[in-house]
């Protein structure tokens, strides 16, 4: 496929400035309402398809994102879209102030495979609404899925408008030697690096929604029952192949038993079996064998068992954890939980800080002292308080990472402003001016802009 044409027809569109009409964007917003929600049957089989993922799953983290997304800009595409009126300073008088916001232009949205239609589609719905053109090439690991979005897409929406590109490594590495306007990639560090490497040639913007060891903090004052609830949740929810799932965590040692032991009520209680069809199964062959060697046997608290045939790890905890663990050195991204324990809160916050920052952080606490230095003392790109990857479902918080975990945020207006420039305009009124900032320069009208700054 040419990419090369398919980008210039993109930007023949977008020069046309039809993409920039609000009517324009609606109707296309719509027809992409329509078009997921007419398809809801082949999304669900796709992904089934990939790795298991029941329809329950895929319709509260994937598809009612992408669609509460389109309806977010729908309702408040006037008000993101227009022209912001700000103070003018007393230098610039008699004049107006004006932010008008305005699209990138042609934006490319690279996907990755675990939520294969809200990190594909999110961006996209946010690049569209923001008045832009788009190809999306979604992750090839999820195979089915980028099928089934390649053909819902590519056969209702103009290929010069919105296109979906089909494809791994060698498709990609094609289309970021192109000029894009804005790139939205959505991965691991390591490709994040070759994707800003790329975009650096162009001077390309981008934004990086990478990945990372996420911890989750238990202290002494947390309520272990709704902790240990929260956590096995969001930690086996897909499986534990989520960007965002407590990757490990660091619990009060004084306290370690009675969590573990509740963690292990609500494992057995959520009945992740290996024919559970909530349980989300391991993607493929390559990423099941790299956990299965993470979990060492001595170290199983809870769990251990996997079945290769089927792609099946069971929810596994494992303890008596330390940093130097190889489980500790990597994003574990699969139904893994190491646990590690500390005597003192702001040493195990210290050592959170000597790590690359992490995409998400929690803490499970009742104290507000120690709420305070979780939230003043590490830096992560967000997270939750008593609960776990909840944060991203709020469209009034910015969603992304922070250092290693990326660059950048989306959701709601931060997803419109992710896609759109800012341009400032001073509208200036051409009477009324002193006479000060022109030569020749006096004495006198030094002292009056002195005063005047
Ligand atoms: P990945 O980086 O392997 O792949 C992401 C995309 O990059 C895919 O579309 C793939 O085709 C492309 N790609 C892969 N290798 C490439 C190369 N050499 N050159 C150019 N393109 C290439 O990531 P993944 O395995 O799909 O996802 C897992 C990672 O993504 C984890 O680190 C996870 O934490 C992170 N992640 C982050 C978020 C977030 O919102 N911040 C969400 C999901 C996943």
């Amino acid at each position: 496929m040419n990419f090369h044409e398919i980008l210039t027809g993109q930007r023949a569109l977008f020069s046309s400035q039809k993409t920039k009409n609000l009517n324009f964007r609606k109707m296309y917003l719509e027809k992409l309402k329509t078009v997921i929600t007419d398809h809801q049957n082949l999304l669900c089989e796709a992904i089934y398809s990939d790795f298991g993922k029941s329809e329950f799953d895929t319709f509260t983290t994937e598809i009612s994102f992408v669609l509460k997304d389109i309806d977010y800009y729908l309702k408040n595409l006037k008000r993101l879209a227009g022209p912001k009126k700000v103070w003018t300073n007393l230098v610039n008088q008699f004049a107006s102030s004006k932010i008008y916001t305005e699209p990138l232009g042609c934006t490319l949205v690279i996907g990755a495979w675990n939520y294969p239609y809200q990190l594909s589609l999110s961006p996209v719905v946010a690049s569209l609404a923001a008045g832009n053109t788009c190809i999306l090439k979604p992750s090839e690991v999820a195979e089915h899925s980028m099928k089934a979005m390649a053909k819902i897409i590519n056969e209702n929406f103009p290929k010069d408008y919105l296109h979906v590109v089909e494809g791994g490594v060698e498709e990609t590495t094609e289309l970021l030697k192109l000029k894009f306007d804005k790139i939205f990639f959505t991965g691991s560090p390591r490709v994040g690096k070759i994707v800003y490497e790329a975009a650096a040639k162009h001077l390309t913007p981008v934004t990086l929604e990478l990945g990372g060891k996420s911890p989750a903090i238990v202290t002494s004052h947390a309520d272990f029952e709704v902790a240990a609830k929260r956590i096995v949740w969001g930690k086996f929810l897909n499986a534990g192949q989520t960007c965002v799932a407590p990757d490990y965590i660091l619990v009060d040692e004084k306290v370690k038993e009675s969590f573990l032991d509740a963690m292990t009520q609500y494992l057995k209680k959520f009945s992740y079996t290996a024919d559970a069809k909530h349980y989300t199964r391991i993607i493929n062959t390559r990423n099941f064998e790299r956990l299965t060697r993470l979990i060492d046997p001595e170290k199983v608290y809870h769990g251990g068992n996997s079945d290769a045939a089927i792609r099946y790890i069971e929810p596994t905890l494992l303890h008596n954890i330390s940093w130097d663990d190889t489980v500790m050195q990597e994003e574990i991204f699969g139904p893994i939980l190491p646990v590690l324990t500390f005597q003192n809160f702001n040493e195990a916050l210290l050592r959170i800080s000597e790590q690359e920052k992490p995409l998400a952080a929690y803490l499970f606490s009742g104290n507000a002292e120690e709420k305070e230095l979780f939230t003043q003392k590490i830096s992560f790109g967000g997270g939750c308080i008593n609960d776990v990857m909840m944060h991203l479902s709020n469209d009034h918080l910015p969603f992304g990472g922070v250092g290693n975990s990326g660059m950048g945020n989306y959701h709601g207006k931060y997803g419109f402003e992710a896609f759109s420039h800012q341009k400032s305009v001073l509208d200036r009124a051409t009477w009324g001016e002193p006479n000060l900032k022109y030569p020749p320069y006096t004495d006198e009208k030094l002292n009056w802009i002195k005063r005047l700054m």
